[in-house]
């Protein structure tokens, strides 16, 4: 971190600045130019509120050397991590597709979708129990009954169960049930959940907030990873922008950004990014192309009648013709679809 000083600032404020940051833990390098001084902090400068600097009349700017992300920063983990779900991988060279309805409507239609998906090559199923919803209005979804009718879906195929997690009070039921922890795009910077799904054992999916930088969204998963549990998965599922044409836009440099910043594996959720199953393919096959370590598609029985994202959500034999296209594309990619 580099604290740069307004002309004219004498040495015993420079003193007393140095003290303070050594009182920090932090070793301080003065270098006194001409017009104006510059303190260069070394050391763990995570810490360090650079806002607060600010405050001290004599500085004039400071400017980060270093990410303030440390466990999720590829520089310090060159390699890729590759998180286990219920024994499916993902990252590293594997390539791992998670598919299922929106919601969780009933259990026939949860345990249909499930052997569909399962035959075309889906190795997880989702399904929201707890859905988050604009209107208060809307189909909530089924809730605990919801997650039980996840598990008779398991029960039935052997697929590892996705569903997103909405308040810490969940955390016991989700750590039972769920194989991997969902955090939805609206809750990314919910920090007392990410703090609480932390302290889980069971893995987390982290979906990217509807309007947050790469560096923000790093850092939701540092604050995860910060209380033990460093096993996340990253999902880019599209941001706001100024079109409306698509329900959002899916940010395809994210992948090979994140991959450059962060070693955990990055999904992409194409059904959320476009908002139209015939926006699914192009989508899904862009983010093979960019490097994803997988996807996580909507799959509905009947999608005229579902409850949630009808619209977005592709039919079992969809389902089936996207496989094909994706595993030549994960070929191309030098990577392996997880059978
Ligand atoms: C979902 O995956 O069901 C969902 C609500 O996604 P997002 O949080 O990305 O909107
Ligand atoms: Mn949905």
């Amino acid at each position: 971190m580099v604290v740069i000083l307004k002309p004219g600032t004498s040495q015993n404020e420079i003193r007393k600045l140095v003290a303070k940051f050594e009182a920090m833990d932090l070793r301080v390098g003065v270098t006194n130019g001409v017009d104006c001084s510059i303190l260069g902090l070394v050391g763990d400068t995570t810490k360090v509120d650079a806002d607060k600097i600010l405050l001290n009349e004599c500085v004039e700017r400071v400017t980060r050397i270093s990410e303030p992300y440390k466990k999720a920063n590829r520089k310090f983990h060159p390699e890729d991590t590759v998180v286990d779900v219920d024994g499916v991988p993902v990252g590293g060279n594997n390539f791992t597709v998670i598919a299922g309805p929106c919601s969780v409507e009933s259990e026939e239609q949860i345990i249909e979708v499930a052997k569909r998906v399962q035959e075309q090559g889906a190795t997880m199923l989702r399904g929201g129990a707890f859905k988050p919803r604009t209107s208060p209005y809307s189909f909530q979804g089924l809730g605990t009954e919801g997650l039980d009718l996840l598990l008779a879906a398991k029960a039935e195929t052997g697929l590892p169960i996705v569903t997103e997690i909405m308040a810490p009070r969940y955390c016991d039921l989700f750590e039972q049930k769920v194989d991997l922890v969902q955090v939805g795009a609206r809750n990314m910077q919910n920090f007392e959940l990410l703090k609480e799904v932390g302290k889980m054992s069971k893995p987390v999916l982290l979906k990217r907030g509807l309007a947050n930088t790469y560096e923000e969204w790093i850092m939701s998963a540092e604050y995860i990873m910060s209380e033990g549990n460093e096993n996340v998965i990253l999902c880019e599922r599209g941001i706001r922008t100024f079109e409306k044409y698509t329900r959002n836009t899916l940010d395809v440099s994210a992948v090979p950004s994140i991959k450059r910043m962060c070693h955990l594996p990055i999904i992409i959720d194409p059904s959320h990014s476009g908002g139209y199953s015939w926006l699914v393919e192009p989508l899904a096959l862009s983010g093979v192309a960019a490097g994803a370590d997988g996807l996580i598609i909507e799959v509905h029985n009947d999608p005229a009648h579902a409850l949630c994202d009808g619209q977005q959500s592709l039919t079992p034999p969809q389902f089936g013709d996207l496989m094909g296209k994706v595993e030549k594309m994960v070929d191309l990619m030098g990577k392996t679809v997880v059978k």
